[in-house]
């Protein structure tokens, strides 16, 4: 069965999670588990949707639900599952306690959308003359950059670049030479549709400063 949740959300992104997290637990207690189709903000509002498929049985321990850290020291985020939950240090501190590290949880940590369902909507969207090869339309441009986000190598969240250029004490790379610097050193990376100047990616806050500081030396 497939359905549809919208909620008007201020505030962070991390409200996507949130409102995937609180189908999750409302699933859970009648007896199904969830997958998100999609999900999709719209700056409009701003209000989050998710598309949600809900098949019948629980999961026993479902690894898309757990733990987020971000790190004030360093700007490091990190997913964790609840077996880790005692566990939670950022590597900036030694793998020891630290008190920059907010946790926030429990969480729907797992992929935002179904690549293969979107693929579907925009071949769908073709045939239907709603986008093409020609005319790219701002839906086209919208599902394919949800595809992208798809890749299962991308974490949850992302990262922005404005945040990086602080940290690195420079000017904001171009978008685009971030992401095939990033490409170039094996990190997956996507734009996000949540925020324009951000990127989703595999690489670590630390290492996305220090590919930021060679860029602005080139
Ligand atoms: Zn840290």
């Amino acid at each position: 069965m497939d359905c549809f949740m919208s909620r008007r959300l201020m505030g962070t992104p991390p409200a996507v999670t949130d409102l995937n997290s609180g189908a999750l637990r409302e699933a859970s207690v009648l007896g199904y588990h969830i997958t998100p189709l999609f999900s999709y903000y719209s700056y409009h509002g701003p209000v989050f949707r998710v598309m949600l498929r809900m098949n019948r049985g629980k999961l026993p321990q479902n690894r898309n639900y757990g733990f987020i850290s971000y790190c004030t020291e360093c700007g490091n985020s990190q997913a964790f599952s609840w077996n880790e939950l005692g566990r939670i240090s950022c590597p900036c501190s030694d793998a020891k306690v630290s008190s920059s590290l907010v946790v926030s949880g429990p969480l729907w940590i797992g992929p935002l959308h179904n690549a293969s369902y979107l693929t579907e909507m925009l071949n769908l969207a073709e045939q239907w003359g709603w986008t093409g090869n020609d005319t790219e339309t701002h839906l086209g441009k919208l599902l394919k950059q949800m595809i992208d986000e798809s890749d299962p190598k991308l974490p949850f969240g992302y990262i922005k670049l404005d945040e990086v250029a602080s940290r690195a004490k420079i000017n904001s790379p171009p978008l685009r030479t971030m992401m095939s610097a990033l490409n170039k050193e094996g990190y997956a990376v996507s734009r996000s549709h949540i925020a324009s100047n951000a990127i989703k990616t595999n690489c670590p806050m630390a290492v996305c400063i220090r590919i930021a500081k060679e860029l602005q030396q080139c």
